[in-house]
């Protein structure tokens, strides 16, 4: 049976490092990684290791970087889904799917799960929600109920979930032994901002006379995605007048281009 295809593992090299800001994050998640790198020391102590983790927050906010950054600097593979790929057209597909999965992640132990998206599966049942068939979706998230009870916790598997909608996943999915614990992945706030514009700057020819805290300051509410989006559209900006140095012109057209972007794509949901 091919399987291959949608659950994908990788080693990734994403480090912390890769990640500016966020430094509670990096904390609360850090058990994690001290986990992975040792589950046999967790179990010899009688302690129970985390089992599900979901990462909340808001669109391009790095809660996929983030989960690639765990198993990055645990160095363990990392098998990944997205909730709405579980949910396929023939019934019984899902199911299968989410079995696939945890079993490749058993077999490659100590690993990590993601499933990006969890709401397109995990919203709660008898309402409807969620893509697909009904009866497709509340079996798929049957068995990924299934799965998380049944693996043993020493077996050093992490599963990490993502969401922008927690409100909407079933209330089974939070219960202790499954995703009991929840970190929140805000927007960044300026100085943040700042951070992360300078490691999308790095490598690339910045004019002397730019100030990235004055970008940070006139990009409130900008995601680090929408930041690492203004960072490139001011290369392309650059690019166009053949030049290779990114000027404070560039950067102030690259944040109106983003904004106006999110602005559409917004409106396209209405
Ligand atoms: P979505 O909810 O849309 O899936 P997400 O929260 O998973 O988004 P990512 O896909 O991880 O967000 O982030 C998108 C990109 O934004 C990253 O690949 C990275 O380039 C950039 N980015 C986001 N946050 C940061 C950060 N704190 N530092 C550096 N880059 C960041």
């Amino acid at each position: 049976r091919a399987k291959a295809k949608i659950i994908e593992a990788q080693r990734p090299t994403t480090r912390f490092a890769d990640i500016a800001g966020y430094e509670g994050v990096k904390q609360e998640i850090g058990e994690i990684i001290d986990f992975l790198r040792d589950p046999a020391r967790y179990a010899a102590a009688g302690a129970k290791g985390p089992r599900g983790v979901v990462m909340v927050g808001p669109p391009g906010t790095g809660k996929t970087l983030f989960a690639r950054a765990v198993a990055g600097e645990a160095s363990v593979p990392f098998l990944s889904i997205t909730g709405s790929a579980f949910v396929e057209m023939f019934v019984g597909v899902g199911a299968s799917r989410v079995r696939d999965l945890f079993e490749e992640a058993r077999t490659r132990a100590p690993s990590i799960i993601f499933i990006d998206e969890i709401d397109a599966v995990g919203g709660r049942r008898g309402t409807g929600g969620g893509l697909g068939g009904h009866d497709e979706r509340e079996q798929t998230l049957n068995q990924l109920l299934a799965e998380m009870d049944g693996f043993d916790q020493s077996s050093g598997v992490v599963v990490l979930a993502a969401t922008n909608r927690p409100e909407t996943l079933d209330a089974a999915l939070l219960r202790p032994g499954r995703f009991d614990r929840q970190v929140t992945v805000p927007l960044p706030n300026q100085a943040e901002r700042a951070a992360i514009l300078a490691t999308h700057i790095d490598g690339k020819h910045l004019d002397p006379d730019v100030d990235l805290g004055i970008v940070a300051r006139g990009t409130p509410g900008f995601s680090g995605a929408d930041l690492a989006n203004l960072v490139n559209e001011a290369a392309i900006n650059a690019v166009r007048d053949d030049r290779t140095v990114l000027t404070a012109a560039d950067l102030a057209a690259a944040r109106d281009r983003v904004l106006l972007g999110r602005r559409d794509s917004s409106n396209a949901l209405l």
